[in-house]
């Protein structure tokens, strides 16, 4: 039994406008209060598009939901850095969270470990709490390389950012064969990264390993998320397509305070 507290975040990617927005965050808070105190044994995080923060933040307000962006730059402060948005300005419109590194960033826009590792230290640096997304593709996978492209991936943040790091965000391990597929990795594929990605950073830190929360994105669904929460070392979701419909995203939160 561990004390680590169970989160699931929703991944908005590039969908949404005001009117859809606002209707998902009522549902969602309608939702959750339905849940009773269960809803309060999950930590729940929903990361709208940059442009949406602000008006999700009001939305938002006092509903125990935290915001998320989905990505920063890997500069801090001001500067001419056209198009960019820096941690401070996610802060200062009501961010708590920003994920780094998520595979369609990795491959879309050609995000090297290392900008990923810089933007996880820009994250911490401006008081947001970083969620790392790791993961290997289908040839990977195939290839029997999962475990390395996930050390790989962990390494490089270790290197740049010192273990202690890990101890102020999450990990998101995410296979990329799994993302927006339909096809979800097995609970017993995901306990064996999970519990590699755990091993991986006790290697360095065994207390930072242990509370460490990992989440588990790909695919996960209402019908799938209890069997893959019952995991030892999966410690809720990241969560992309059911995060759009209240009733879907409530019925995953419900199954990780189980
Ligand atoms: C994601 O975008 O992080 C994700 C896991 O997507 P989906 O749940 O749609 O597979």
């Amino acid at each position: 039994m561990n004390t680590r507290r169970s989160m699931v975040a929703g991944n908005w990617k590039m969908y949404g406008s005001g009117a859809a927005n606002a209707a998902l965050v009522d549902g969602l808070r309608q939702g959750l209060a339905g849940l009773g105190a269960a809803a309060g044994a999950v930590d729940t995080l929903v990361c709208p598009p940059f442009v949406y923060l602000a008006a999700v933040a009001g939305r938002l307000a006092d509903s125990g939901i935290a915001l998320g962006a989905q990505n920063l730059c890997a500069e801090t402060g001001q500067g001419a850095y056209t198009g960019e948005v820096a941690g401070e300005m996610l802060r200062e419109v009501g961010c708590s969270h920003v994920i780094v590194g998520h595979s369609e960033r990795r491959a879309l826009y050609a995000e090297s470990d290392e900008i990923i590792a810089r933007k996880y230290a820009a994250a911490l640096a401006t008081g947001l709490t970083p969620i790392l997304c790791v993961g290997e593709t289908l040839a990977e996978r195939d290839g029997d390389q999962t475990s390395a492209v996930v050390a790989r991936q962990l390494d490089a943040l270790i290197a740049h950012c010192g273990v202690a790091a890990l101890g102020r965000g999450l990990v998101a391990y995410e296979p990329v064969w799994a993302i927006g597929t339909g096809r979800t990795a097995t609970p017993a594929q995901a306990q064996e990264v999970h519990a590699f990605i755990r091993g991986r950073i006790a290697a360095h830190d065994a207390i930072i390993a242990g509370s460490l929360r990992v989440l588990y994105g790909g695919s996960v669904k209402a019908g799938n998320a209890r069997e893959l929460f019952a995991m030892p070392d999966v410690d809720g979701g990241l969560v992309g397509g059911a995060s759009l419909k209240a009733e879907e995203f409530v019925a995953i939160v419900a199954a990780a305070a189980v």
